[in-house]
């Protein structure tokens, strides 16, 4: 059995390896050359003291530790001739961890993507964020990996209970994911290490018989009264299989009206709507670690949240998908639209802290009556429209220094800023509307007590921060999760409103695949 231990240790000490080595093994009472091998099992940062610290818990072996500590945990068996397929349509988490757990059910996935692989992905990114040019299939939302590929990759959850979360880490660094993923207690990849893991999902998959198959847009569906045969590329080609697993993300806006169109049943759901903040990281690191330098400590990170109260109708208004060291990117789907979000490489090593603030949209805040189902999703439309018009119908995202915001004074000079296609300074509440914008003024005075510096001019926000999570919800039955009216439909991940975030979408797609094998069992 290994000795346990758990030790506060100074940065310096707890992220330089052999300096770490030697504190825990002094702490065990032991001397370098008395254990075989130590594993760090969890790391996280406690900054609540004058001087923040690092704990680390540890298992140390004196003799040789198991086998299997170190992967690999998962094997394949070659499904390429097996008697049941499942169509998965989208290849973000959630459908390719759908693939991956078909196969290793005996089923095989045929994986439909309407974007490109990876490598090729990236020259439409460049393309977007240098010319502007947005390509309607390949995008930061869209293509090998979906939403998740070109983001932080930040891997922690708090839906904790509706699968192995550690399963997924360990499948991730399986695939060539930093084994500190299975360490740290917010574990992150970086964009420029995503893509290479991607593709190793991808390479599994067809090397165990499944097949992946990119700019292949799903444009319609097999359907035969209630059930669901297949679906219909734009190509026309018809595909069929035992079922359909739909995980095309909360940016599939086509795929929610054909849904629409074709009868089965939709509903329109709450969502988060606001802007993007960007501050120097070193003022959010000052903050957070009330030292002048890090210290070997990585950038810092915040989690804000407030109860705003505007026309008598309380809104919660908070933090979203924080980057610590990372970049603003321009995130739409389609031309003629405005829509930011943030990533981060895995040093997050930029100058520059972004995080979504946002505000809950609800129902009642949406015009139900005239759009139905869709009326959420309008109404992100039309505020990423006219950010998109007011700022020049370019990717120029519409910007204004925190503090002018707060005073309701358009900027006569905007800051230096991470996102490339540029900034035009414009009166945000034009962009927002004033009662979105006055909730996220009462936020952010709120933010400004909480970190020191945070609610000023040395901050901007940028707009719009518009795809924090679907407006659309497919419905589907709590335990076959099957749609409950069309066989044979899977809605899965975060475009059908059951994840939010790369693992938890990651896990659905798992459990669609084991509802798939139960439905066909059956
Ligand atoms: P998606 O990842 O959206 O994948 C859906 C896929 O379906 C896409 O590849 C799309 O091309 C494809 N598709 C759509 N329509 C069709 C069609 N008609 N036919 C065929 N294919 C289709 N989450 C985190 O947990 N941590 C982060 O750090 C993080 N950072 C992010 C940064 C950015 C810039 C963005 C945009 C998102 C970020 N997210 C992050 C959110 C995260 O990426 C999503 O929650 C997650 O990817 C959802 O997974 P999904 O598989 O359900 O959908």
């Amino acid at each position: 059995m290994p000795q346990e231990i758990e030790v506060l240790l100074p940065p310096e000490v707890a992220y330089d390896e052999m300096a770490r080595y030697r504190a825990l093994l002094n702490a065990a009472g032991l001397v370098p050359g008395q254990a075989d091998f130590v594993h760090l099992r969890k790391r996280s940062i406690d900054a609540r003291g004058r001087q923040p610290q690092v704990r680390l818990r540890a298992d140390i072996y004196q003799t040789p530790p198991p086998a299997n500590l170190f992967g690999p945990w998962f094997h394949y068996s070659n499904v390429s001739q097996a008697r049941r397929s499942v169509l998965i349509v989208g290849a973000g988490p959630a459908g390719l961890f759908a693939a991956l757990r078909a196969i290793e059910l005996g089923i095989k996935p045929i994986v439909l993507e309407r974007g490109k692989d990876v490598r090729t992905r990236r020259r439409d990114l460049a393309a977007l964020n240098k010319e502007h040019i947005v390509d309607s299939d390949s995008n930061y939302c869209f293509g090998e990996g979906g939403a998740g590929t070109y983001s932080d990759g930040k891997l922690y959850t708090r839906a904790t209970k509706r699968g192995d979360v550690g399963r997924i880490l360990r499948l991730l660094v399986q695939h060539g994911a930093t084994p500190d993923i299975l360490v740290d207690a917010h574990p992150h990849i970086g964009t420029n290490k995503l893509p290479y893991v991607v593709q190793a999902l991808r390479d599994t998959i067809r090397e165990a018989g499944g097949e992946v198959r990119f700019e292949t847009r799903v444009t319609d569906l097999v359907l035969e009264q209630n059930n669901l045969r297949g679906v219909v590329t734009a190509t026309g080609e018809a595909l069929e299989a035992d079922a359909v697993i739909l995980a095309t993300g909360h940016s599939a806006r086509d795929i929610y009206e054909l849904l629409h169109r074709r009868g089965v049943l939709i509903e329109a759901k709450p969502f988060a709507l606001g802007v993007r903040v960007e501050h120097p990281q070193e003022l959010i690191d000052q903050a957070q670690y009330r030292r002048k330098d890090r210290g070997g400590l990585p950038a810092a990170s915040y989690a804000l949240v407030h109860q705003t109260q505007w026309q008598n109708k309380q809104r919660g208004v908070f933090s979203f998908c924080m980057c610590p060291g990372g970049f603003i990117v321009p995130a739409a789907t389609a031309p003629g639209e405005v829509v930011v979000n943030g990533m981060s490489p895995s040093r997050r090593d930029s100058r520059f802290a972004n995080s979504g603030i946002v505000t809950a949209i609800e129902l009642e805040d949406m015009d139900l009556r005239q759009y139905g189902a869709l009326a959420g999703l309008r109404l992100q439309q039309d505020i990423e429209q006219r950010a998109c018009q007011l700022a020049g119908n370019t990717q120029l995202a519409p910007a204004q220094r925190l503090g002018d915001f707060l005073k309701g004074k358009v900027s006569a000079e905007l800051l230096e800023t991470s996102y490339q296609p540029g900034l035009v300074s414009l009166q945000m509440e034009e962009v927002l509307g004033t009662g979105l914008a006055e909730r996220l003024r009462q936020g952010f005075r709120n933010f400004g007590q909480k970190i020191p510096g945070y609610a000023t001019n040395a901050a901007q926000i940028v707009g719009v921060e518009s795809r924090t999570s679907s407006p659309v919800r497919i419905p589907r039955d709590r335990d076959t999760l099957q749609h409950p009216e069309v066989r044979g439909l899977f809605p899965c991940g975060e475009g059908a409103g059951y994840a939010g975030g790369i693992v938890s979408a990651a896990m659905d797609g798992e459990r669609c695949a084991e509802a798939v094998l139960a439905a066909i069992s059956a």
